[in-house]
């Protein structure tokens, strides 16, 4: 009590005006830190909205770009962003989505100082393209380039009778002979291919091996209902990717040109003796690996990113 009453008693009250003058100061750090720490906070959560936003409506573009919109903003209101303080805009034709969240932050410390409030403001930017490049999981399939249709079930791999000159639409991707063909079914290819490199063929009807790699495959489907071509969980095992060639017309073990890339559910593998024909059908699907550019565009695309 002496020290203080000996300050209040200092000559014109100069030490109140310096320890005000302090607590103002004070005051306005703390209404700084904080309401800077919630600014941030809003940003990143809105900034994640967006992104979340204009990832989903990207995969939307390339289903039903009409709809892609209010994807976007559906994922916005999941994401805690109100999709009325957001502005969407699908452009490029209809390649690339460009989400905008604006938010107003109450201020709490800054109050004192006369900022009640703030906004912030995050951009989310996607597109979608074709996959020029898979960096895992391809399987040893090989069917020749063509326009394919949504939910129609093609051959992956011919019986006895079909294919040419030994070839059945099987590869050899990590090495010749049955073994590292039933692993690279069962397991996929663990490496990078991109259109335009070279693929071999492995010759010869392979029937046992591919009966064995698919029934594996088909069985580690332990999803319920059980998937099927139109309804089924994204991290099935039946979903393959297969390798679109130029062409399988090659006579024996030959390179073949990687044209494209392709989603098949895989379907069935029929057949006795060495008349095993495996069939899969070609879903509508996103997913992760290099885009880019290509010159024919068989489907197959992915979503990313740019901003
Ligand atoms: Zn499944």
């Amino acid at each position: 009590m002496h020290i203080l009453s000996k300050f209040f008693r200092n000559k014109n009250g100069s030490v109140i005006i310096i320890f005000a003058f302090c607590i103002t100061v004070l005051l306005g750090f703390c209404a700084l830190v904080i309401d800077y720490g919630i600014v941030v906070h809003k940003r990143i959560s809105i900034s994640n909205a967006a992104d979340a936003a204009a990832l989903a409506g990207a995969q939307e573009l390339i289903f039903n770009s009409d709809n892609a919109e209010a994807v976007a903003k559906s994922y916005l209101e999941a994401n805690g962003a109100d999709p009325l303080d957001a502005e969407i805009e699908v452009y490029d034709s209809d390649t690339k989505i460009r989400v905008t969240v604006k938010s107003k932050v109450n201020h709490y410390f800054a109050r004192i100082l006369g900022f009640d409030e703030g906004n912030v403001e995050a951009t989310g930017v996607a597109m979608c393209a074709p996959v020029i490049g898979v960096y895992e999981g391809i399987r040893p399939f090989a069917i020749e380039k063509q326009t394919l249709e949504f939910g129609v079930q093609y051959v992956l791999k011919e019986g006895g009778g079909g294919g040419s000159n030994g070839n059945y639409g099987a590869l050899s991707l990590s090495g010749n002979g049955a073994s590292s063909y039933v692993n690279n079914i069962i397991n996929g290819y663990d490496g990078h291919l991109r259109v335009g490199d070279y693929v071999e063929t492995e010759p010869g009807n392979m029937s046992g091996p591919t009966v064995q790699g698919v029934n594996t495959l088909i069985n580690r489907c332990n999803h319920t209902p059980e998937c099927t071509h139109d309804n089924y969980s994204s991290n099935c095992p039946r979903i393959i990717t297969v390798i679109m060639v130029d062409t399988l017309n090659v006579n024996g073990r030959s390179n073949v040109r990687i044209a494209g890339f392709a989603r098949f559910y895989l379907e069935a593998v029929a057949g006795h003796g060495n008349q095993s024909i495996v069939t899969g059908r070609f879903i509508k699907t996103v997913m992760s690996g290099e885009l880019g550019d290509i010159e024919d565009d068989f489907g197959l695309k992915g979503v990313k990113l740019i901003r």
